[in-house]
């Protein structure tokens, strides 16, 4: 469907109302109300905790559990997800996890990617949800692991009562226990869901905008360390596009995410399990391409050799790339050893070839960081060389 004729869908009204009307009564009721009763210590507590909750829940859940399936989890791990997930009226998980299959299939595709990045900042946002959804209801084909999965059709069918149930009763309840009906309705109830909606649009939006590509420039999703701050981790978006079934987004230790750390931390109590990782080195590999590509498009903007220094590095690329395509055809050299050795007869031989193999990929591998960090060394002083030239 062209950005012509999805203007001229019909308005979906649930979700204009939901979308558009909480923050007309916000911006009416919450000064109102600070002005007539002040909010208490313990309604704002309420809003940063189910600001967490809601949005962990969705990032943690909806997003890297039923999207990606980047891990497991127990029966009261799910549980809670679906309730926080739904709290977050975001649509049901069913439906959620379709179209984002859908939006990693066909990334920036005009017409198929639901919430495309290439029809501008509005839209992907929040326009696509203002009018109905493309090609009408999704037909789930893409999700059969979900039509399998109790909870989730549980959720899919009850949706609209379960979101009464958890958007009056949640807040509801803590505001009766602290004292505070009013005050944790508005505060953790309204806002909080406006927050919430926002900063996993903003993955939708800002992530296709603004920030780095160090593992791929084949679509438009970025990492960017300010947006993950806002986003629960999930504004390592670049990495997530290529390795989607990771269930990091932030993959390096420090890189702040704390979606991986809450999933992570579950693992050890046992309450998650199989949580899957891309290899190093496919991700060494990746980062490592891409940085030869800047390299080469830095050096392009000089044409030919126009300074001594510039030509060197020039040298030490092309050089270096060679070394790269030695290593990535050293390993997959290895790689059709590995395959050859189990499809091979017994047990014992195949023992001994792993461990062999292993300490061979093991050297391939830091070859590999070898060469990146003196790639990204090299980066440096181009950059340097060309301020100065
Ligand atoms: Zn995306
Ligand atoms: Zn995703």
């Amino acid at each position: 469907m062209s950005a012509e004729s999805q203007t001229k869908a019909p308005i979906n009204w649930p979700g204009a109302i939901v979308l558009l009307g909480t923050p007309i009564a916000a911006l009416i009721l919450i000064p109102w109300y600070a002005y007539h009763h002040d909010f208490t210590l313990g309604a704002w507590l309420s809003f940063i905790l189910l600001l967490a909750f809601s949005s962990l829940s969705i990032t943690a859940g909806y997003h890297r559990l039923w999207s990606h399936r980047a891990y497991e989890a127990s029966l009261p791990v799910k549980l809670i997800l679906m309730i926080g997930g739904t709290f977050a009226i975001q649509n049901s998980i069913l439906f959620w996890s379709s179209g984002h299959r859908v939006h990693h299939r066909h990334v920036d595709d005009i017409e198929l990617d639901p919430y495309s990045a290439k029809k501008g900042f509005w839209y992907s946002h929040i326009g696509w949800m203002l009018r109905d959804y493309p090609n009408g209801t999704p037909d789930y084909k893409n999700v059969p692991d979900l039509l399998n999965d109790k909870l989730v059709m549980f959720q899919h069918n009850y949706y609209i009562p379960l979101v009464l149930l958890t958007s009056l009763g949640i807040p509801g309840l803590i505001g009766w226990a602290i004292g505070d009906i009013w005050g944790v309705m508005l505060l953790g109830g309204l806002l909080r869901l406006i927050i919430s909606h926002h900063v996993t649009f903003f993955i939708n939006s800002l992530c296709h905008m603004f920030g780095k590509r160090p593992y791929t420039d084949e679509n438009t999703a970025r990492d960017n360390f300010w947006l993950a701050i806002f986003t629960w981790g999930e504004g390592y978006h670049n990495y997530h596009h290529i390795f989607q079934y990771d269930y990091r987004n932030g993959v390096k230790w420090w890189q702040y995410d704390p979606t991986k750390w809450l999933i992570w931390s579950l693992s050890t109590m046992g309450l998650t399990k199989n949580l899957r990782r891309i290899p190093s080195f496919n991700i060494k590999r990746a980062e490592l391409a891409m940085k030869f590509k800047y390299a080469e498009k830095n050096l392009a903007i000089f044409g030919h050799d126009v300074d001594e220094d510039i030509a060197q590095i020039k040298n030490k690329i092309a050089l270096e790339y060679d070394t790269f395509t030695h290593t990535l055809n050293e390993w997959a050299h290895l790689k059709e050893q590995e395959l050859q050795a189990k499809k091979a007869s017994v047990a014992e031989k195949i023992h001994q070839i792993d461990v062999k193999l292993k300490h061979e990929f093991h050297a391939v591998e830091k070859s590999l960081i070898e060469q990146s960090e003196r790639m990204e060394l090299m980066l440096r002083s181009l950059k340097k060389e060309m301020k100065r030239v």
